[in-house]
């Protein structure tokens, strides 16, 4: 056998796989491995320290930033703006994964089949790559092939996913993740939010 034969072989191995997968969110996850919660009561503690220092060191550079006898205004805009991106964004993004994080280890209650804030926001959080993953197989970099149009086989991948939404440069499908999973697995709004938990 040539080597052009074995690749051909592995990548049919490969597509079997991919097409037999199911698609499971963490939460499917962490119930048939219980032993990951763990991991996540762990993630959890880890991220709250994080947290709490950088909250701290946000506080201190906010409150000299009013302290300080800026120049002119520009000055006084610049500073906060950096102050924004480089201290209080990456707060959020902790503070994003930790609610995520949380759902696991204790799933918020339902009431009445209504959907939760709660869960509203843990699926608004999740990221469009892995969930494109997830149900597609890893790929690499933010540029897929969008599974909207030429029948989800295009040769040139031409759907962006970045954070939690998507846009397709050929044929202009843009939504964010539950949108995603809406159309993709024909799910109603209400089943896509309780799938991306
Ligand atoms: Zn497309």
């Amino acid at each position: 056998m040539n080597f052009d034969q074995t690749e051909s072989i592995t990548l049919e191995l490969e597509k079997q796989y991919e097409s037999r997968r199911e698609w499971l969110s963490e939460k499917q996850w962490l119930e048939i491995f219980p032993e990951a919660k763990e991991y996540f009561v762990e993630r959890l503690e880890e991220l709250t320290e994080r947290k709490e220092q950088l909250v701290k060191e946000a506080k201190r550079k906010l409150e000299k930033h009013k302290a300080y006898q800026y120049q002119n205004e520009f000055d006084r805009w610049f500073k906060a703006k950096t102050i924004s991106v480089f201290d209080l964004q990456p707060i959020k993004e902790i503070n994003r994964e930790a609610q995520r994080i949380a759902c696991f280890i204790e799933p918020p209650k339902e009431t009445e089949g209504k959907l939760t804030d709660y869960q509203m926001q843990v699926a608004k959080s999740r990221l469009l790559k892995q969930i494109y993953e997830q149900m597609y197989g890893q790929v690499r970099g933010y540029v897929v092939r969008c599974p909207f149009h030429a029948g989800g086989q295009e040769k040139h991948p031409s759907l962006n996913i970045k954070g939690n939404f998507y846009y397709c440069h050929a044929c202009g499908a843009t939504g964010d993740a539950i949108d995603f999973v809406m159309k993709v697995r024909g799910l109603s709004f209400k089943d896509a939010v309780l799938s991306l938990q």
